[in-house]
């Protein structure tokens, strides 16, 4: 979110004092400026990753450098490090088989390694596809799924607060009606953001709140729509037919929607996350991801599972419960993130 006009005008708590006193008034200083926003996100990311690079940068770092030469490095315990990175089997092997050409090809030291490693992982996590773009229909629908307890709802809320601020209008569809609760946080959500709602009663037909949200959207004039839905557990077959029904229902009364099915995924449930995507994607044909939770958790490392299994971009990722803890991901930067504490380094 963009910085209030309160920040921008703030007042050092001395300089009140030398106006009261002015014989005392000291020399003039310049205000330490802000630190940029952007800066503050990538100390926050950095800090969030700290458990991820722990377990997946740190031992890295043993494997390659503990004997000091590239010949000595052992490939086996390279592999126990990726698998239990989270970054998934195939993705493990992928990158050995990078490493082990390298060696064959001479590579000169570990450093070199483990440069390799992180050039393969900024290629794993760069999908190629047509960014998430709501400036390009009115109204753009985005269809949110995601299993109970994953952050949809609050990633629903923090995405309403985003586009709210680009100066949008948002509406939010509670299609979620298997769970009175769900409607009452979306409820909330949509008071605190500054969105309209569409809802139903408990227990009502998701596709019949979905068409309410549609007609609604159209004859309000709304920038974006935000279709809650149900996440009970995702391998019961109703709830993908369920799922289902609202995407055709949806298709139906406007053009092209749902413009994006936008899967919110938690990244502390590591494989699991995987799994889910491989599930969802399978029933509805999956657009984009968020992954939740990013912060505090070592199991980060499924975000390169999860793209290179699945070839599905990676929208958002939460590192945090606040409204502005939802950020757009960039590989380039996480990838430095997770790497370099310091970012000083860049990839190769
Ligand atoms: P839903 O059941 O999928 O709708 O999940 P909720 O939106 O209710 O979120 C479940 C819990 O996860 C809540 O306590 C949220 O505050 C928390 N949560 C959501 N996203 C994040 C995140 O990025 N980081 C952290 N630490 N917590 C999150």
């Amino acid at each position: 979110m963009e910085r209030g006009p309160e920040e921008a005008t703030s007042v050092r708590p001395g300089a009140t004092a030398a106006i009261a006193q002015p014989d005392l008034l000291p020399a003039p200083v310049a205000p330490t400026p802000e630190p940029r926003r952007e800066e503050t996100f990538l100390e926050r990311l950095r800090t969030g990753l700290g458990k991820t690079r722990e377990q997946l940068i740190g031992r890295l770092d043993q494997v390659l450098f503990r004997r000091g030469s590239v010949e000595r490095v052992d490939l086996e315990e390279l592999e126990e490090v990726l698998l239990s990175a989270d970054i998934g089997v195939k993705t493990t092997y992928q990158l050995l088989s990078e490493m082990e050409s390298e060696l064959k090809n001479g590579a000169s030291s570990p450093d070199r390694m483990k440069e390799v490693i992180k050039g393969g992982l900024l290629r794993l996590l760069t999908v190629e596809s047509a960014p998430l773009d709501p400036d390009r229909l009115k109204p753009f629908i985005v269809m949110v799924v995601g299993v109970n307890g994953v952050g949809k709802t609050t990633t629903i809320g923090k995405l309403g607060a985003l586009f709210g601020s680009q100066g949008k209008k948002v509406m939010f569809v509670a299609a979620d009606t298997f769970r009175a609760a769900a409607i009452e946080q979306l409820e909330i959500w949509s008071h605190r953001v500054g969105a309209d709602l569409v809802k139903h009663k408990s227990g009502a037909d998701p596709s019949a709140v979905a068409y309410d949200g549609v007609h609604a959207a159209i004859s309000r004039k709304t920038d974006v729509v935000i279709l809650d839905t149900a996440g009970r557990l995702h391998t019961k077959a109703n709830l993908m037919e369920e799922l289902k029904k609202v995407k055709r229902i949806l298709a139906r009364e406007c053009a092209g929607a749902p413009h994006e099915i936008l899967l919110v995924l938690d990244a502390t449930g590591g494989q699991n996350a995987i799994v889910q995507s491989k599930a969802f994607h399978e029933a509805l044909g999956v657009g984009g991801i968020v992954l939740t939770k990013m912060d505090g958790t070592s199991k980060g490392g499924v975000i390169i599972g999860i793209t290179a299994e699945l070839n599905i971009p990676i929208r958002f990722i939460g590192i945090g419960e606040g409204l502005d803890d939802l950020k757009p991901f960039e590989p380039m930067v996480f990838v430095e993130a997770l790497f370099n504490e310091s970012g000083k380094q860049k990839v190769q």
